[in-house]
């Protein structure tokens, strides 16, 4: 078989799979390595299984606790294989469905190692957004005779609900704006959107992305946990053999870290972004409830996040969940709580059939 019918019956595949996907959320979850955030203390975790986890809790009875999932995956799996299980979906992307990734945990669970990565100098490191980009490179290439492809990148943090653009410099920001009505990935007219064509562009971009975070940090706080930050990456195809024309859009999202702050321990500043997080978090787990359940009412204007993701996950939104757990016993509490998170968005759709 000729190139072109390769790809094509691999097109048809991929297609299948997506149509197993409508409107799917799946969840995952991922456990970190221990000892990566000087934290001695024991581990508290274990996987069961390729979709199981116990969890045993500290004190006197030891009691166990089971959780499922779509997928459990433990300390050693690489940021490859991760992204083996995220790969189809960035490709019906191309035919223009939405898709948003999901990165939830408390702070050091690992969230910004799976969407951006560590050390993403070597390829290795690279998580879910430098993999999820380069894919879309590679299969423009591949299609090039058939499509022209024009992917487009939009960085924003929400921080105490007000959106800040990450690919602008300080100096230079401007009031940012949701508007509801517009097409997916088009949503903040305010918001700076970068042409991106390789790799090396992709690098750059991140890069000044990051740039841009550290320098609202204070020395009280480090802002990378406490606001969300959202990689938007637009793709417009044109089929030059059909005319036919094709708009996907891709979130990903490396959200505020959810840990619960108690009123005793936060004051001031701190009890705001607390507050923020909080209702942010429960917004977003009040929008997965919804469309897990297929719910008429998806209740979106209660949080910015919401909001700015309300254009992709409203029609045929492709949804996935990584959730992280830190294993050590010190962080059995906020272990529990993102287990309980977990649970309650993917009880109703375990079950629901369908491959990646
Ligand atoms: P978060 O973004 O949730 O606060 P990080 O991604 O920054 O957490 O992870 C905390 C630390 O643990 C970082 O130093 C990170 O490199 C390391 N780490 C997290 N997950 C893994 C993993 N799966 N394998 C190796 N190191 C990891
Ligand atoms: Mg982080």
């Amino acid at each position: 078989m000729d190139k072109y019918r390769v790809m094509q019956a691999e097109n048809r595949k991929l297609y299948n799979q997506v149509q197993d996907l409508r409107g799917a959320i799946r969840v995952f979850c991922r456990i970190r390595p221990a000892g990566r955030t000087n934290d001695d203390s024991p581990v508290c975790v274990e996987s069961a299984g390729e979709d199981g986890l116990v969890v045993r809790c500290p004190g006197p009875k030891n009691e166990l606790k089971d959780f499922h999932f779509d997928k459990v995956f433990e300390p050693q799996v690489t940021q490859a294989q991760v992204y083996e299980d995220t790969q189809p979906l960035i490709r019906s992307m191309l035919d223009g469905f939405n898709v948003c990734i999901f990165a939830y945990g408390q702070t050091g669970a690992g969230k910004t190692h799976t969407m951006s990565g560590t050390d993403v100098e070597h390829a290795d490191g690279r998580g879910i957004n430098y993999r999820a980009l380069d894919d879309l490179f590679l299969l423009r290439d591949e299609r090039a005779t058939e499509v022209v492809y024009s992917i487009k990148v939009q960085m924003v943090e929400i921080y105490n609900e007000t959106l800040r653009d990450l690919l602008v410099d300080g100096g230079h920001q401007v009031r940012l704006e949701i508007h509801n009505t517009q097409a997916s990935g088009l949503n903040v007219p305010g918001a700076k959107q970068e042409v991106v064509t390789s790799s090396a562009d992709v690098l750059r971009l991140m890069d000044k992305g990051a740039r841009n975070r550290k320098s609202a940090e204070t020395r009280m706080n480090e802002r990378s946990s406490r606001s969300h930050q959202v990689l938007t990456v637009i793709v417009d195809g044109d089929n030059l053999l059909t005319g036919a024309q094709t708009h996907g859009c891709l979130h990903l999202v490396d959200l505020a870290g959810s840990e619960r702050t108690t009123k005793s321990e936060a004051t001031g500043d701190r009890l705001v972004e607390a507050n923020h997080i909080n209702s942010s978090l429960s917004a977003l787990g009040d929008v997965m409830a919804a469309l897990a359940n297929k719910s008429k009412h998806v209740p979106f204007r209660n949080s910015k996040l919401t909001q700015l993701l309300a254009d992709s996950l409203s029609g045929q939104a492709k949804v996935m969940m990584f959730m992280h757990i830190a294993p050590e016993a010190s962080s059995f509490q906020e272990t529990l709580s993102t287990l309980k998170f977990a649970t309650r968005v993917s009880e109703i759709t375990l079950g629901q059939v369908g491959t990646w």
